[in-house]
């Protein structure tokens, strides 16, 4: 097959305009992201090899070789395992998959200022792209092991790569980067030394537990010299705490992760006797792209004493705690154990209670001992960790401990259920909260109008998960969770005989609009009643207390469940003169023609405070445009 020319897909080729022009200050990293990708392809081969004892493959000397031809200004990471198709090759290699990078080129080119790009690239990885910090050309040849043909790709990094098929490529993977000029000024950067590769190493890869050899040049005239190994593949989580640094365990993080950023918190666990584990958990800074979609894939790894078994281990963690990363590595499990068979097994289970407890306990020391760190926390993994909510109700009482909600008290200060029921005033019973889209449109929502005249707290819900815990959670110390949008609302109203008289007239003097506007609006509400929650707006539309909410309804459709349409409630506000006037209306006119429109157009008005749609938008805004022409003419 001759030698094909390909361009890359757009994105990639920004990227890697990126690389050539040097975005990141720190360049030795290219190496860690080469040894990185070594390292999972030699983890991928061994897993091939125990799940299929028919691969063609050689196994018995796993290992990354480095090395650097100074004459020829050569820098190589080869691996001996699973390697690429030419197909993977073309995929992998030509263009960028990762969502997050997509995203990433897309704030970049946003944040158009030049201080804003230079801290946003510092926090994205690139991988195998970023060996165009240091060469001006890379080549790659690769073998898949089992395959008998290899693959060559090379490129200068500027709009195209080529791929030919070669026949004697070994098996694996080698990059070859042909460096820039050394420059005479910065010999530090000289990647073709001995000494600088080797404390590169040290510094990002020492854990890897693979070897990474390299081969002295060997003198005039001598032997070749054996390989030396850089790294002392060490598990970190084998070693006690005093013996690493926070920026080796870093440097784990970013390699399980795929993150270039600094982990928020480091977690250890050693578990011994009967099961005996080792854990080092990972809770990142910030949360992936995909975190909410099905295919996200989680960093987090299972080992059998120091023997990776299983990438991406969701038998470890529940569901909710999926974003964190990391290690754990188990004595007495067996090397072939499959993914079925972890989620039945005792002792699995019994780790992921453990971990599981673990991490809600760290996020609470977090919370109370560094209060930052934790908001950090509650906004990237908030709206996941409520999802426990519903699914444990075994660690309920943890995670309500640490869970924090927005509110009307104040715009930037998160309150916990606790520290909201410890500010009820007497004679409040029940925790109230609204569930949205943003803040902003729940808070400025007519249902919330008595709540805020009255200096009742609410809760500002505007994550989806959220209108399902409250249903499933219920109370909590014994009070109800109550949204300002259901059922009745009585928020002490007086109490005095006199009052209740004045209610009391007051309704039956609407007796009568009431019931010919359920009847008028009878394909859109169940019911017209007067309200005690508005203080503004002449009208809202509530659900009654059990009813499924609107967003509720929504999200049960677009998981494909047929669920019936319930009709809500409508309110009208007493004290609102369009309503007074209305009411008059109804009293002194016979033709109900214009009273009906008038109904229609304050249902509408209802549901649009709300923040949705009226049924037929043309039809309202024709009846609007109508009567505001009829206000001009008479003016
Ligand atoms: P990442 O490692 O974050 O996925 P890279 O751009 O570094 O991104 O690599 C893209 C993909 O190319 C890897 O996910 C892997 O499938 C493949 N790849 C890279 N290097 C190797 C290698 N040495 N051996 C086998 N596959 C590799």
């Amino acid at each position: 097959m001759p030698t094909e020319t390909f361009e890359f897909q757009v994105e990639a080729r920004q990227l890697l305009q990126l690389m050539i022009h040097s975005v990141y200050s720190n360049k030795d990293v290219f190496l860690r992201e080469l040894v990185s990708n070594a390292s999972d392809a030699l983890d991928k081969l061994r897993l091939a090899a125990l799940r299929d004892d028919s691969l063609d493959a050689d196994t018995s000397d796993l290992h990354i070789e480095i090395e650097l031809d100074p004459d020829a200004r050569t820098l190589t990471v080869r691996d001996n395992g699973i390697g690429m198709s030419y197909e993977e090759v073309g995929r992998l290699i030509g263009t960028i998959a990762n969502s997050g990078t997509a995203a990433f080129l897309k704030e970049l080119k946003e944040a158009q200022d030049g201080a804003g790009a230079e801290g946003l690239i510092g926090q994205f990885g690139v991988g195998f792209y970023s060996g165009f910090m240091v060469a001006d050309e890379m080549t790659l040849v690769t073998r898949q092991a089992g395959e008998s043909k290899g693959t060559r790709w090379s490129s200068r990094g500027e709009g195209t790569y080529t791929l030919e098929s070669v026949d004697d490529a070994p098996q694996g993977t080698s990059v070859t980067l042909h460096l820039k000029p050394a420059d005479p000024d910065n010999q530090l950067h000289d990647y073709t030394s001995v000494w600088k590769v080797k404390e590169i190493v040290k510094r990002y890869s020492d854990f890897i537990t693979w070897p990474i050899r390299h081969f002295p040049k060997a003198g005039e005239g001598q032997e070749t010299p054996d390989a030396e190994t850089l790294n002392s593949m060490k598990a970190l989580w084998a070693r006690s705490r005093e013996e690493v640094s926070d920026d080796e365990y870093h440097e784990l993080y970013k390699h399980v992760g795929h993150d270039w950023r600094d982990p928020l918190e480091t977690i250890r666990l050693q578990a011994e006797g009967t099961f005996e584990y080792q854990a080092l958990l990972f809770l990142p800074e910030h949360a992936p792209q995909d975190l909410f979609t099905r295919d996200f894939r989680r960093g987090l790894q299972l080992y059998v004493r120091r023997v990776l078994i299983m990438d991406d281990c969701e038998a470890l963690l529940p569901q909710y705690l999926r974003f964190v990363k990391g290690v754990v590595d188990a004595q007495d499990l067996s090397l072939n154990v499959s993914r079925e068979i972890l989620q039945q097994d005792r002792h699995i289970q019994m780790i992921q209670r453990r971990l599981t407890k673990k991490v809600l306990a760290t996020v609470k020391r977090m919370k109370s001992d560094d209060t930052d760190k934790y908001a950090t926390f509650w906004r990237e993994f908030g709206a996941v960790l409520k999802e426990g909510l519903i699914s444990d109700s075994g660690n309920r009482d943890a995670l309500l401990a640490v869970a924090s909600f927005a509110s009307t008290r104040a715009e930037d200060e998160p309150t916990t259920l606790q520290e909201y029921v410890e500010r009820m005033r007497d004679g409040q019973d029940d925790i109230y909260y609204l569930t949205g889209e943003s803040r902003q449109s729940i808070a400025n929502s007519p249902h919330m109008e008595a709540f805020a005249a009255k200096g009742v707290e609410v809760l500002l819900l505007t994550d989806p998960v959220d209108e399902v815990w409250v249903d499933a959670v219920g109370e909590f110390e014994g009070k109800r969770l109550r949204s300002v949008a259901k059922g009745e609302i009585d928020l002490g109203a007086e109490d005095d005989e006199e009052a209740d008289a004045e209610r009391e007239k007051r309704t039956e003097s609407y007796a009568g609009l009431l019931g010919w506007m359920t009847e008028h609006l009878k394909e859109d509400v169940k019911d017209v009643r007067l309200s005690t929650r508005l203080t503004v707006s002449p009208a809202c539309v509530v659900s009654d207390a059990h009813d499924l909410t609107p967003a509720l309804e929504q999200m049960y459709r677009a998981m494909g469940q047929e669920v019936p349409t319930t009709k809500r409630i409508l309110e009208l506000n007493p004290d609102h003169p369009l309503v007074q006037g209305l009411n008059r209306s109804y009293d002194e006119q016979e033709d109900r023609t214009g009273l009906g429109e008038s109904a229609e157009l304050l249902y509408g008005l209802a549901v649009l405070a709300e923040g949705g749609q009226p049924k037929e938008p043309a039809r309202f805004v024709k009846l609007v445009a109508e009567r505001l022409e009829h206000t001009l003419r008479s003016e």
